[in-house]
Formats: C-alpha cells, sequence, structure tokens
C-alpha cells in the first residue's frame, strides 16, 4: 500500500479498501462519507494530521527501532520509559482536539503485546513467530497504516469454555491448517475504529486450556479480505448524526469510537501473517499484556475527554450567570481533581514500566489496571457534576429546529437566553456538547472499555501481593 501521510491520504485509502460495513441492515458504499461513520473517521484521522505538526513531533512521531526511520507513534514499539510516558501524553492531546475516542490506540497496543509475547512464544517453543511479526511491523510502520485490535470474542454462553459451546464460531478459531496459511472462522465483538481502520490484528480473547490449541491465534487480516464482515454498533443518539448541527454534541469527531462486530467467515490468512498458532500457554499472557497496555492510555484519553467537559461544565455556568457561584467553583474544582487523579495514574504505570525480554517497554502492570478502575467510577462522577452544573436544561431543550423555526425561533432566543451578551446558539451548543459527552455510550464506554471493572479486580488479586500486605501487618503487632 502506498504510504499514507496525510489525513486526506487515510480518507482516499478508506474510499479505495471497498470493505464490507453493514449500518443498520445496509451495505455502506463508502465509510468516509457516511453521516454516522464520518466522524469517526474525522477522529482517527487527527492521529496523522497531528503526526505533521511540528509542535508535536516529539509526541505524535518516533523513530523507528527496526529501520532508524520516522514513524507515526501508533506504530512504535516501545523503547524506554520516556516511551511510554509520551504515548499518555499524546493520547491526552489528541483527546483536547477531538474530545472522543481516536480510535488508532487499541491496534498500537495489539502491535506491542503480540511484538513482546511473539518473542517469548519463540524463546519457549523455539517457532519463529518474531521475525515474522517484525516483517509486518514494518510494513505497517511503512505504510502507516491504521490497525484494530482484535481480542474480544463474541464469548456466547460465558459458563462455558470456548471449546464447549453450542456454536464453536462464538471464539474465533482456526477450521483448517494448510500448507501455505491458515483460515479462521469466528468474530470480533466491540471492534473500536473498526469500520475505519485497514487491518485487524487478532488475539485471543481469554486464558485457554491445553485441548483449545485452535483459539489460540493471532494473526493480522486486511478488513476487506474475502470473508470478512462488519456490522457498526448503534449509539445513543445515532440518529443525530443525520441532522448534523447543534443537537449532534461533537458533530465532527463523534462521542465515541465507533464500535462495530467484526465476523470472518472462513478467511484465509496466510503464515507470514500468523503470530501465535495453537501455543495455549501463551494466551493468557497476550491477553494480559494488551489488556495492560490498554488500560495504561484511559488516563491520557479520558483525562484529556475530561478537560473539554469541565472546559465545557465551566462555560456552561458562564453562559447562564452561575460562575461565580462558590457551589459551582468547587464542583469544577472536584471535577478537575478527579481528571487530574486518572491521569496521574496514566504517568505513574507509564514511569514505573519495565524493559521485557523483547526489549519492549511495558507499563506497570497493577497500576494500569488501577488507572482504568478508577476511570469507570471517575468518569461517572465528573458526568455528574457535570449534570449538576449544567442544570436540567441539558434533559428539556428544545431542537435545533425550533431554534431555526421562523413560527417559534424568537420565542426559543427569549426564553433560552442566559447572560447578557452570550449568543443563545453558543449555549445550546456546550449544552448539547455536555449532554451527548456525559451519558450513554460514552459512560458505557469507560465502563468496559479495556476490560469490565471486574477484569480490574482480577488483576489485584493476581499482581497485589496480598499475602505480602498480611506479613506486613503481622511484623508491626509481633505476630509470628
Ligand atoms: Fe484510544 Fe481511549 Fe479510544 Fe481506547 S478509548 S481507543 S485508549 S482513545
Amino acid at each position: 500500500m502506498k504510504p499514507i501521510v496525510t489525513s486526506q491520504d487515510y480518507i482516499r485509502s478508506l474510499k479505495e479498501q471497498h470493505h464490507i460495513v453493514y449500518y443498520n441492515g445496509r451495505r455502506v458504499d463508502d465509510v468516509t462519507e457516511h453521516p454516522a461513520l464520518r466522524p469517526h473517521v474525522n477522529a482517527a484521522a487527527m492521529t496523522y494530521e497531528l503526526a505533521l505538526r511540528p509542535e508535536h513531533e516529539d509526541l505524535m512521531t518516533a523513530v523507528s527501532h527496526l529501520t532508524g526511520k520516522r514513524i507515526n507513534r501508533f506504530t512504535h514499539i516501545h523503547q524506554s520509559v520516556e516511551d511510554l510516558i509520551k504515548k499518555v501524553q499524546m493520547l491526552r492531546l489528541i483527546a483536547h482536539e477531538t474530545g472522543t475516542c481516536f480510535q488508532r490506540c487499541v491496534g498500537f497496543d495489539g502491535l506491542n503485546a503480540v511484538y513482546m509475547t511473539s518473542y517469548d512464544t519463540d524463546q519457549k517453543y523455539n517457532t519463529s513467530y518474531f521475525q515474522r511479526f517484525c516483517d509486518y511491523l514494518k510494513y505497517v510502520q511503512d505504510s502507516n497504516i491504521m490497525l484494530v485490535g482484535g481480542m474480544t470474542d463474541p464469548k456466547g454462553d460465558r459458563s462455558l469454555p470456548p471449546g464447549r459451546q453450542t456454536d464453536p464460531d462464538l471464539f474465533t478459531h482456526v477450521v483448517e491448517t494448510r500448507s501455505d496459511g491458515i483460515v479462521i472462522r469466528g468474530a470480533k465483538a466491540h471492534q473500536t475504529g473498526a469500520v475505519n481502520s485497514h487491518e485487524i490484528l487478532i488475539m485471543p480473547t481469554q486464558a485457554l486450556r491445553p485441548e483449545e490449541k485452535q483459539y489460540a491465534i493471532s494473526c493480522a487480516v486486511p478488513l476487506n479480505a474475502p470473508g470478512v464482515v462488519l456490522i457498526f454498533g448503534r449509539q445513543t443518539n445515532e440518529e443525530r448524526k443525520f441532522e448534523g448541527g447543534i443537537d449532534v454534541g461533537n458533530p465532527r469527531y463523534g462521542l465515541v469510537g465507533g464500535e462495530a462486530l467484526v465476523i470472518f467467515q472462513d478467511v484465509f490468512v496466510p503464515w507470514e501473517r500468523v503470530f501465535l498458532c495453537g501455543e495455549t500457554e501463551m494466551a493468557s499472557l497476550l491477553v494480559e499484556r494488551f489488556a495492560t497496555l490498554h488500560r495504561q492510555n484511559y488516563g491520557g484519553c479520558k483525562g484529556g475527554v475530561s478537560d473539554v467537559l469541565v472546559g465545557a461544565t465551566a462555560l456552561a455556568a458562564e453562559f447562564q450567570g452561575t460562575a461565580g457561584a462558590s457551589h459551582i467553583k468547587e464542583k469544577l474544582a472536584e471535577m478537575m481533581h478527579l481528571a487530574e487523579t486518572i491521569w496521574s495514574g496514566s504517568v505513574a504505570c507509564s514511569a514505573m514500566g519495565s524493559r521485557t525480554p523483547s526489549g519492549a517497554y511495558y507499563p506497570d502492570a497493577l497500576l494500569a489496571n488501577t488507572t482504568k478502575h478508577n476511570v469507570t467510577r471517575h468518569i461517572y462522577e465528573i458526568a455528574r457534576l457535570a449534570h449538576d452544573v449544567a442544570g436540567g436544561i441539558l434533559a428539556t431543550m428544545p431542537f435545533e429546529g425550533d431554534l431555526r423555526s421562523t413560527e417559534v425561533g424568537h420565542l426559543v432566543r427569549k426564553y433560552l437566553a442566559g447572560a447578557e451578551g452570550v449568543p443563545v446558539e453558543a449555549r445550546l451548543k456546550i449544552l448539547r456538547l455536555i449532554e451527548n459527552m456525559s451519558g450513554g455510550t460514552a459512560l458505557v464506554e469507560s465502563m468496559h472499555g479495556a476490560g469490565s471493572p471486574q477484569t480490574q479486580k482480577v488483576m489485584y488479586a493476581r499482581l497485589g501481593n496480598l499475602e505480602q500486605k498480611k506479613r506486613w501487618a503481622k511484623r508491626i503487632v509481633g505476630i509470628e
């Protein structure tokens, strides 16, 4: 593929991709022109656009350890603690520009997780996945394509392991092994940015038993490969995207990442794109690494999105004349405290990162999980405070159509006026931004994106070293 440099190159490449995407039962001709998909394309395009701005070169780009070339940081393998910190700084920066999820981190984290784990797999099984993966990585870095990181399988009956599901396709698996590659079947759910990515990097979804070899699969698949079908997920206020304008809240970039169900109907994958095949013992390590790398991010992107929401909430108060009230100031301060708390988690887990045997750097797993866990709580509290400050008008505002109406527009302007000199349009825009950023799909994304809270608690049990904590307590009071 021709290297993608500018955001226009990115959009052009998606137009040429001709992958099969369904939206509400209909095939989408061009994801870049579809009103419901275009905002997500615009948000992801910022990962290309900002990389070209000289003032952001240090955060948005890196030097490839494989080729020595300057590359987009979203295709980089972390070579130091500094790289880990720059990663989360980059995410907060892009969130400030877009106010939403820009999606490309999932594939970025997949690249790093598979890099580390393919190396370890080779050490353990004398396989040759790592060199294969490095060759693929060079292609990704040179072409600057966008990847989606495909981890979550639909899972069917969660009480049953993959091998005991009534329908084996509820977990992605190998259905045929050939001399030139493998054939896979199954699906990946909740795939952020999938409809506007070029390829999917598939990983197992959970730890596997020795007899579940066909599910221990990691490979890269172009999203326009024969047999791949994408079905876009419906979001809160989805129909407003078709209206455009004020009521959408964030019309240019959308409110969340745009998730899709990606289905593999007997998709052929050549061996050079297969990075794990049958080594069940490596599945849990790969899952844990991907999850940790993605949980590291959440104080960066959600911290940045929260900054935008704090700003919008402060403006809403100013526009309606309440900004001077002490309880409003106190609530805004609390919102900032919560945003900085999640941000500090992302910085801390990055700063405490360490080198893996592959040479790639990896954040502190316990702190990364704590960061994500805080996000599942603090984003809800930030949203609650935004609602508190902005007022009930968030839920009762008229349509933009009423504002534009020749019959009642003057009444909307009269009765939705706020502080002296503030245009009613400005007030409504800010209130709609708050409404759309602080409810529905946006909140659920903070709860379940990068893993549900329970998955973080599992990590505390594993990494929290409770026995050591008990020993400290015993020693202090003199219990043997
Ligand atoms: Fe990136 Fe955050 Fe979106 Fe995940 S939720 S893809 S970390 S912007």
